[in-house]
């Protein structure tokens, strides 16, 4: 796969504020806000930064947390981890593995089969219904 890489200039052209600020300066998104919290329509989530495939409605439920969740990714080259100690706490950030954009965390309390949270943004994601993969 091929990555994509931005200056912060360039991803700032490209990009709402509230994108910026989310993706690109680890923001989030307040609880209960985000489009598609409560979205349960069939199709696929990209990342807004660059369209790499992130998430498919098959894996999405709802965590109750006020976050889009999904218990797996939508391939291997979807996202990637990298350890998260802001806060005082230890997490586990989930980044698009294309562009580095960052999307929420995962957490160990999902549902089966594989017992995992990705709890993301809504803005750091966007939908199509056609493309469900
Ligand atoms: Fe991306």
């Amino acid at each position: 796969m091929e990555k994509i890489s931005k200056t912060k200039e360039e991803w700032k052209k490209l990009l709402s504020e509230e994108e910026y600020r989310i993706t690109r300066e680890k923001g989030t998104e307040p609880p209960f806000s985000g489009k598609y919290n409560k979205f349960y329509e069939k199709g696929a989530y990209r990342c807004i930064n660059c369209g790499n495939p992130l998430f498919s409605s098959d894996t999405k439920f709802d965590s109750g947390s006020g976050w889009p969740s999904f218990w797996e990714k939508a391939s291997k080259d979807s996202v990637e981890f990298r350890e998260d100690n802001d806060f005082g706490m230890v997490r586990t950030e989930v980044l698009c593995k294309k562009c580095g954009a960052h999307l929420g965390h995962v957490f160990d309390d999902g549902p089966h089969p594989t017992n995992k949270r990705y709890c993301i943004n809504s803005v750091a994601m966007d939908f199509k219904p056609e493309d469900n993969r």
